[in-house]
């Protein structure tokens, strides 16, 4: 990240708040988004050699019509396909582009966006989100989640240049990847809640703007629950922009702190717990329930509105045993400790966690 605040500390200085921050240049959101592609790339100048990053699936979706169309256009393209987000293939792309490569377009899910993300940021060059899905924040958001060995690591990069989503695309998805989607957006509820305590406790930087705006899109999404479904393309649009919307959150706070507290450890403790963790979001959605509890707040509005867009609600949902959730929640407090928030220091009592599991009827 490239926010940076200063604090007034001698008020005779006057006014000395200064801040910068980094957000996408172009947004295209809607029906057919794909097929603008080129266009995008024209009006942000694009010149040279694009790589095209996907996976398996993504490369037959979407990453071939985007070679076609840019093609066609004249710019000279090339297409890597990846398995995973692993540093290894991070290293790869980063020694492809010193042979001739001028910018990225990342295009899939979390995966390929993950890696592209990453890599334009490593190589300084610039990079375009082209999402097929929208599973979490990170379609705009200037933070990639690279695995090193074994471990997730979040890497702060720079936003994408340009982020192009085809609702249509979307909505032809697995609508499991847009539920969770759903969920990571929900989680903000409890995200800007733990921030505004770290400001009260800590005295944290907090930005009014950002908490609102993060706030804003989590409960648009809770309050309009019941018209997410599977195959409406306007379920993809709504969650599009709401994922967008978080990440410039984000970009405004200068870090993840808008979209990202209790809930999203309890879903990195169980990332780092479990074999074969649930996805990003539904993680976050249970971890949301569990953490509005903690915070006094309407934990069962959270429940039904997950319910609502067909996210799990339960250790059931994320095929978990209960012994596995009370232990991650156990644990959560260890992710990034210096990140303030309800848990606070130290592991949560385990009788404390298994009590606030039981009653949010999490298990
Ligand atoms: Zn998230």
């Amino acid at each position: 990240m490239t926010a940076d605040t200063r604090h007034d500390e001698d008020s005779n200085r006057g006014f000395t708040k200064f801040k910068s921050m980094e957000l996408p240049r172009l947004i295209v959101v809607g029906n057919d988004a794909l097929e603008s592609i080129g266009d995008t790339c024209k009006e942000l100048k694009l010149k040279g050699n694009g790589l095209v990053i996907c996976d398996k699936t993504t490369h037959k979706i979407a990453g071939n019509r985007v070679i076609e169309i840019l093609e066609d256009m004249g710019y000279h393209m090339d297409l890597k396909e990846i398995s995973d987000a692993s540093q290894r293939e991070v290293d790869n792309i980063v020694s492809m582009v010193k042979e001739g490569f001028d910018y990225l377009l990342g295009v899939g899910g979390g995966v390929p966006i993950d890696v592209a993300k990453c890599s334009a940021y490593y190589a300084g060059i610039p990079f375009i989100s082209v999402p097929t899905a929208a599973s979490h924040d990170g379609i705009a958001s200037a933070r990639a989640s690279i695995n090193k060995n074994g471990n997730k690591e979040s890497i702060g990069t720079h936003p994408p240049l340009a982020v192009v989503a085809d609702t249509g695309i979307i909505a032809r998805g697995p609508y499991r990847l847009l539920a969770s989607g759903c969920a990571d957006i929900i989680a903000n509820s409890t995200a800007v809640k733990d921030w505004l305590l770290a400001k009260k406790l800590r005295n944290e930087p907090y930005s009014h703007y950002a908490a609102n705006l993060s706030k804003m899109t989590a409960y648009s999404l809770i309050n309009n629950s019941d018209s997410i479904k599977p195959g409406l393309e306007e379920s993809a649009w709504v969650v599009v922009k709401a994922l967008v919307s978080s990440s410039v959150a984000m970009s405004i706070a200068g870090s993840s702190r808008p979209a990202s507290g209790s809930e999203h450890k309890f879903s990195h403790s169980l990332d780092k717990l479990v074999e074969k963790p649930a996805l990003h979001g539904e993680q976050c959605g249970v971890g949301t329930i569990i953490m509005m509890y903690l915070h006094g707040g309407d934990w069962m509005g959270i429940k039904t509105a997950l319910q609502a867009v067909g996210a799990p609600t339960n250790a059931r949902g994320l095929d978990l045993c209960e012994d596995e959730l009370i232990e991650a929640l156990v644990r959560a407090p260890e992710i990034r400790p210096e990140r303030y928030t309800i848990l606070g220091n130290g592991r949560m009592d385990r009788n404390a966690a298994e009590l606030a599991a039981r009653k949010t009827g999490v298990i």
